[in-house]
């Protein structure tokens, strides 16, 4: 099914005219992106068409990841880069938003055209990136030696060491302890205030995660080791299920070995294990996972959006219609943004900070930050989603307003 993402946010921001403080005339600011870049990046005879699209720079240099996916398209980074805006202002880092993105399947290549292929988006895009003006860090299928990559050719580039203009770098070359599970970590700061605020028992608490990357891979790890009970994974290959609970690092080794979850247990289907009787589901894959289609089919009760963009706003209606909790993406999956601004504060003043810093400094921002919306969600009986959407946009208004924008 075809969803058009970015025309579906643009839906989104223009439907809180009616429950924020805002006019038209603001929300036109985020109709469109400030700046768009494109290339088209070559090996042999094969053409990869390049983006880098820079939304909202009023609070900050623009930052987000770069993405490598065969479905990457312009109307993806769009909308991810407008959500990239919105997660920085909800978490109130100083940043604009941006994304970047790449039309390939990176499983394709080899370890040589990988990285040929790295050095030519940095080529491509130098002049529009920096550690003052936008900063790229990874997203889905893009790792620490790809950002080193980066990092090199860019600094080749400018003559001098800039370990600022990229984050998610591997800790030799300036990243920041913590960052490889801070996506994951932030996620399940924001599910336990959710669950201490609302009293509930966490140790009889059932988990479905959908995704085995970076983010779904840590967050099954925490999530077990702080006893909730995961009762299926699925990765792009496809599911298992153990309604007992899955050994998560007996699933993480065989991961690594076989290159898929699938065989682990008894396997399941992508459709049926989004739809499984649970407490939490975690979509921490793709967008557009929960549509119109399925959503009057999900039985968990919380959704804890760990991907970006993985419920539309049609399905969103729907899942509030039948009571469920949506913690959404631009406030759960902040953690990685926001431990990139630390590796990026800690690549500037030169000094570097122990994990357990880091990861106390991401606590206090993500609890804080989850306060803020519940406050909003109680005071205006609005979902979660909406509620981080006006923080974010009232934030971002008042930076365009002292520019003398709005
Ligand atoms: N790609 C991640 C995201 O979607 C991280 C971005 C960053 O660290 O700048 O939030």
């Amino acid at each position: 099914m075809f969803m058009n993402i970015f025309e579906d946010t643009l839906k989104r921001i223009e439907n809180l005219g009616k429950i924020g403080d805002f006019n038209k005339k603001q929300l036109q600011i985020f109709s469109k992106p400030k700046r768009e870049h494109y290339s088209e990046l070559v090996i042999g005879d094969m053409k990869f068409p390049a983006f880098r699209i820079q939304y909202n720079d009023a609070r900050g240099p623009t930052k987000g990841g770069i993405r490598y996916h065969p479905d990457v398209s312009l109307d993806e980074v769009r909308a991810l880069a407008l959500w990239m805006s919105l997660k920085c202002a909800v978490v109130d880092i100083p940043y604009g938003g941006a994304k970047g993105g790449v039309k390939v399947n990176p499983k394709q290549l080899s370890q040589e055209e990988l990285e040929e292929i790295s050095r030519q988006y940095v080529r491509a895009f130098h002049e529009e990136m920096g550690p003052e003006k936008d900063i790229p860090a990874p997203d889905v299928y893009t790792t620490p030696q790809i950002m080193a990559w980066m990092l090199d050719e860019f600094e080749k580039i400018k003559g001098g060491h800039y370990p600022g203009f990229i984050t998610g770098k591997p800790l030799e070359l300036g990243g920041s302890k913590g960052r490889d599970k801070a996506t994951a970590m932030g996620a399940y700061y924001v599910l336990r205030e959710y669950v201490k605020s609302n009293k509930i028992d966490s140790r009889i608490m059932k988990i479905v995660i959908q995704g085995f990357g970076n983010a779904g891979m840590h967050i099954s790890k925490i999530l077990f080791d702080e006893g909730y009970k995961i009762i299926a994974i699925s990765d792009s290959k496809g599911g298992v299920y153990d309604k007992k609970g899955l050994n998560i690092p007996k699933l993480i080794e065989y991961k690594k070995k076989k290159r898929k979850v699938s065989g682990f247990t008894k396997d399941i289907k992508n459709n049926d294990l989004l739809e499984l009787e649970c407490d939490v589901l975690v979509p921490a894959a793709l967008e557009n996972q929960i549509t119109k289609e399925n959503a009057g089919s999900i039985k968990a009760k919380i959704i804890l959006e760990v991907a970006n963009g993985p419920i539309t706003s049609d399905a969103d209606e729907i899942l509030e219609i039948g009571d469920k909790i949506v913690l959404p993406d631009v406030l759960v999956n902040a953690g990685g943004v926001t431990t990139s601004y630390f590796e990026w504060v800690q690549n500037n003043t030169g000094y570097y900070w122990e994990e357990e810093e880091v990861l106390d400094k991401l606590d206090k921002k993500m609890t804080k930050s989850f306060y803020e919306i519940d406050k909003k969600v109680k005071e205006k009986d609005i979902s979660y989603r909406d509620a981080a959407y006006i923080i974010a946009i009232e934030r971002i208004l008042k930076s365009e307003k002292l520019r003398g924008n709005a």
